[in-house]
């Protein structure tokens, strides 16, 4: 049930009337592509009607009005237009559901608390155990927090129906494929299909146990259980949330936690339709704040920030001021409240500028206000789509050169020229023998590099490229 043909009146109208819309090809996309991938996008999950006999006034609008919804949902820039930072999101692996829909308007939700559940098949990348244990504790997530129970049945009619599939599947009416396929998707009760919960196998299925789903984001495996359990969701009536922390978030992000997927949005939304469990957990208990000196502390992401280093972790930094040989502990949305917990890297330029990362996006702070226009997309600094989150950035000094940690690579970016220098990424250990292969933090002081991983850290003499010394991470903290 493809709707959209290549050559479809509507599609020669398009590429004509919005050649203006694509200032910017991302990836390796012709114009044409991105056209198609509006145009699929739009129909599939904002509700674009496709109907090649539309005025070009319409058509134009009603496709306009489409893109604008999107960026809302995401809060893009509201531009109406197929920009950069629009089509970057348009491109990710996501859910096949919809963002809005009518069916969203009426969930009456299951009729019954106690429900049953069948594996129907099993994918070929994980061990069948791993899928029973992903998929039983995806479970668990919904069942904590509502009244619902969900029993395994291995024959018979069951309520929910888990199943791994490739394009054209059965008879559902959503087949695998186009220029946008889904991860997976799920049918809410009250909808025809209800209860059906399918992966697209042409994706890689991971376990938590896999660590390089977190580590490797190029590779493109998927943890199992969080994206069961957010399809899962949708089989119990939930529709997808603009919060960028929930589950129900259309893209799945390898940062939630496999302790406690939810955020509140997400427990708002499903005790909306079943009510709260009846045996609720204890309250969890309220986070200790992180012993600096704890032998295992590790950090998210270090920078410079004038005089002082920060040391993120978390909600939090450790504000340290080397001369001093002071360190205070603060939350980082006492000062900067629009940027996210969990910075993943940051560093200082020479523009008094320092920039944040976290998955795709980066935020900058300049003269210590953040810029306006941000979050933007890592591809504006010349990574390729495929590159999901930063692990470490360092900027040094003396050549002007910030160095861009992924997995076991680096790429380095010239801020003069504000590119991304020929012939990377390339092997860090290749270039930074002793430290690694993975890099978690790393900042330049004193005309060093000190590199972060876990517990662990290595002061590192560019020039020389050897190791000097070898510390514990929390060396700064004064321990
Ligand atoms: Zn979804
Ligand atoms: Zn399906």
């Amino acid at each position: 049930m493809l709707r959209f043909r290549m050559k479809s009146p509507l599609f020669l109208l398009l590429s004509v009337s919005f050649s203006y819309a694509f200032p910017m090809h991302p990836g390796n996309k012709s114009e044409e592509q991105n056209v198609q991938l509006v145009q699929e996008y739009l129909e599939q999950f904002y509700e674009l009607e496709h109907e090649p006999k539309l005025q070009a006034w319409k058509s134009r609008n009603s496709l306009e009005d489409k893109i604008q919804q999107m960026q809302e949902f995401f809060q893009l820039n509201v531009t109406g237009k197929a920009d950069a930072d629009t089509l970057a999101v348009m491109q990710q692996p996501r859910c096949g559901m919809p963002d809005i829909a009518s069916f969203v308007l009426a969930l009456p939700g299951w009729s019954k608390t106690k429900l049953t559940y069948r594996i129907l098949n099993y994918t070929p990348d994980m061990k069948a155990a791993d899928v029973d244990r992903a998929i039983h504790r995806a479970f668990d997530v919904w069942s904590a927090v509502t009244p619902l129970t969900f029993t395994r049945i291995h024959q018979g009619a069951a309520d929910l129906k888990i199943a791994f599939a490739t394009g054209v599947h059965g008879r559902c009416p959503k087949p695998f494929g186009g220029a946008l396929p889904a991860l997976a998707h799920a049918f809410p009760p009250g909808y025809p299909f209800r209860g059906n919960v399918h992966f697209n196998e042409d994706y890689n299925w991971a376990a938590d146990s896999d660590t390089e789903v977190n580590d490797a984001p190029y590779l493109m495996r998927f943890n199992l259980f969080l994206v069961a359990a957010h399809e899962i969701g949708h089989a119990l009536g939930l529709a997808h949330s603009n919060d960028p922390q929930a589950l129900m978030f259309p893209y799945f992000k390898s940062t939630l936690s496999v302790d406690f997927p939810l955020a509140q949005d997400d427990i708002d939304g499903i005790q909306a339709i079943y009510g709260p469990s009846p045996h609720p957990p204890k309250e969890p208990a309220k986070p200790t704040l992180p012993k600096a000196c704890d032998p295992k502390t590790s950090f998210d992401a270090v920078t410079t920030l004038r005089q002082e280093v920060m040391f993120l972790k978390g909600k939090h930094y450790w504000r340290v001021y080397p001369s001093l040989s002071e360190v205070n502990y603060e939350l980082i949305s006492t000062f900067w409240p629009s940027l996210p917990s969990g910075i993943q890297a940051a560093y200082e330029n020479m523009n008094d500028q320092v920039l944040f990362f976290k998955d795709n996006r980066f935020w900058v702070l300049s003269g210590l206000q953040m810029e306006p226009g941000y979050p933007k997309t890592i591809n504006h600094l010349g990574f390729p789509q495929s590159i999901k989150k930063i692990d470490a950035a360092a900027f040094d000094k003396n050549t002007g050169k910030t160095y861009f940690f992924v997995g076991n690579q680096y790429w380095r970016y010239d801020e003069n020229s504000r590119s991304m220098d020929g012939g990377y990424p390339r092997k860090t250990r290749d270039d930074f023998p002793g430290i690694g292969p993975k890099v978690d933090a790393a900042f330049q002081h004193n005309g060093f590099f000190y590199f972060f991983h876990k517990s662990k850290q290595w002061e590192f003499d560019l020039n020389d490229k050897r190791v000097t010394r070898v510390m514990k991470s929390n060396s700064w903290l004064n321990c």
